[in-house]
C-alpha cells in the first residue's frame, strides 16, 4: 500500500514537470517508467525538435554522448538548410586543430559537401558524391515514394520552402507559384547510383527533403548504438517520435511492457487519446497539430499533397505507425497520412508486423487488427469505429 502511494506520487511529479518543461516528452512514457529503476534521461535539441534519450542501464556519458553526436551528424547531412553550417563556419573560423570545436566544423563542413544540402544546390548541374548513410535513407525514401504512389515524396523541398510552414517565412501562396513549385517534385527525378555513390535532382530548383524519414533514421541509429553499448532498455523520443529498446521492466516472471501515450491531434504535445503498450518497438505519429499556422479558421499544416500542392485534407487529423523500425515508421506515418485513409490502409494491411491507427476529424479512432489488444482508448471525447 505505502508503496503504491509513493510509487504514485513520483509519476505525478514528474509527469508535472515534464508537462510544464519538456512538452516534446510523451507523459505516458515518463509516468509508466517511474516506477522502475532511476535513470538519467538525457535531452538535446536537434532535427528541428527536443530529442530524448534515456538508458535504463549501461547509460555512461560516454554512450549518451556518442549517441547524441550520432543524431547532431545525421542532422547536419539530412538538414536541407546551409545557413546553419555557415553560420558555424565563420563562427569558429580560427579553432585549435585538434580541438572538439575543429571537430564539429569538420563534421559540419562534410555535410556540406556530400549532404542533402549539397544534392541541393547542385541540382540540375551534377551528380554529387554522398555519404552511404544519406544514400542509405535516400534509398529508403524512394522505396515509399513507389509504394504510396507519389504521395510521400522526399523531392517536396519545393513545397516546403514555399510554404515556409513553421518558419517566419510562413504564408499562403499563390496558386500559380504553387503549380510551379509542385512542377518541381517529382521523386522519379532523383537519381541514386550505388556503385559511384551519388546522388542527382536531374532539374534545376528541385529540392531534397526528408523531414518525413530523418528522425527515424535518427532514432534507429541511437538505438544501434545503445544496443551495441550493451543496453537492453531504452526509451528515445525525438520529438514525439518513439523507440524503446527491450522491455519496461518485469513482475513476477512476466514482463512488462513500456506505455506510449497516442498523442491526441486536437491538442498540444502532451495530451494523448489512448495509450499502446509495446516492446522492442517503434511508434510515430504523423498529424495536422504538429507544425501549422491558422489564416481565416483555415489550419494549413505541413504534410503537404503532392496531387494539389496544399496541405493534405482528407478528413484524417493523424496516422500513427506502430513497427519495429523507426525509419519505416516515420516514412509510413507520412505515406499514410498523405494517401488518407483507404489507400492507407491497404498500404499498412499489406505491410508485415505493421499497425496503424488512423485519428478522423469527427473524432472516431480506426485501430488495425494487430492493436487490438495492445491499444486503450483512453479520452472519451473519441470513439472507436
Ligand atoms: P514530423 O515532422 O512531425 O515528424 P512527418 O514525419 O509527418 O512529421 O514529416 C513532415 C515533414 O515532411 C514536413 O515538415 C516536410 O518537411 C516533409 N513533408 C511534407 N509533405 C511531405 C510529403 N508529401 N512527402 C514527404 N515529405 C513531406
Ligand atoms: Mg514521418
Amino acid at each position: 500500500m505505502t508503496k503504491t502511494v509513493k510509487c504514485r506520487m513520483v509519476i505525478n511529479r514528474r509527469v508535472l514537470f515534464h508537462v510544464i518543461f519538456f512538452p516534446a516528452l510523451c507523459a505516458v512514457t515518463l509516468a509508466a517508467v517511474a516506477c522502475s529503476k532511476p535513470s538519467r534521461p538525457q535531452r538535446e535539441f536537434a532535427l528541428g525538435t527536443i530529442c530524448v534519450v534515456n538508458l535504463y542501464e549501461k547509460g555512461s556519458e560516454e554512450l549518451y554522448s556518442r549517441i547524441f553526436s550520432r543524431i547532431r551528424e545525421i542532422d547536419r547531412t539530412m538538414s536541407a538548410f546551409e545557413s546553419e553550417f555557415q553560420d558555424m563556419l565563420s563562427g569558429n573560423a580560427l579553432v585549435d586543430p585538434g580541438s572538439a570545436e575543429a571537430a564539429i566544423i569538420q563534421s559540419a563542413a562534410e555535410a556540406l559537401i556530400s549532404g542533402v544540402a549539397a544534392i541541393n544546390r547542385r541540382a540540375g548541374v551534377e551528380p554529387v558524391k554522398t555519404r552511404a548513410d544519406l544514400l542509405d535513407v535516400l534509398e529508403k525514401a524512394l522505396h515509399y515514394a513507389e509504394l504510396s504512389g507519389g504521395a510521400f515524396d522526399p523531392t517536396v523541398g519545393p513545397l516546403v520552402k514555399l510554404w515556409g510552414i513553421g518558419t517566419d517565412n510562413q504564408r499562403i501562396p499563390a496558386d500559380n507559384e504553387i503549380a510551379a513549385a509542385l512542377e518541381l517534385v517529382n521523386w522519379r527525378d532523383l537519381i541514386i547510383d550505388r556503385g559511384a555513390g551519388t546522388a542527382f535532382l536531374r532539374r534545376e530548383g528541385m529540392a531534397v527533403d526528408l523531414g518525413a524519414i530523418a528522425k527515424g533514421y535518427a532514432a534507429d541509429e541511437a538505438a544501434r548504438i545503445a544496443a551495441e553499448g550493451g543496453v537492453k532498455r531504452a526509451v528515445i523520443d525525438l520529438g514525439g517520435n518513439i523507440s524503446v529498446l527491450g522491455w519496461r521492466g518485469q513482475q513476477g516472471k512476466d514482463p512488462l511492457p513500456w506505455r506510449i501515450g497516442v498523442q491526441n491531434p486536437l491538442e498540444g504535445r502532451g495530451a494523448y487519446i489512448g495509450v499502446l503498450e509495446v516492446h522492442d518497438a517503434s511508434v510515430v505519429t504523423s498529424g495536422v497539430y504538429e507544425r501549422y499556422f491558422e489564416s481565416d479558421g483555415i489550419r494549413y499544416h505541413h504534410i503537404l499533397s503532392t496531387e494539389n500542392g496544399r496541405p493534405v485534407d482528407n478528413g484524417l487529423l493523424s496516422v500513427t505507425i506502430v513497427t519495429k523500425k523507426s525509419t519505416e515508421a516515420d516514412a509510413l506515418s507520412t505515406a499514410v497520412f498523405a494517401m488518407g485513409f483507404e489507400k492507407g490502409k491497404a498500404l499498412i494491411d499489406s505491410t508485415a508486423d505493421t499497425e496503424a491507427i488512423f485519428v478522423f476529424a469527427d473524432k472516431r479512432v480506426y485501430v488495425t487488427g494487430g492493436l487490438a489488444d495492445i491499444f486503450k482508448l483512453t479520452d472519451d471525447e473519441f470513439t472507436r469505429g
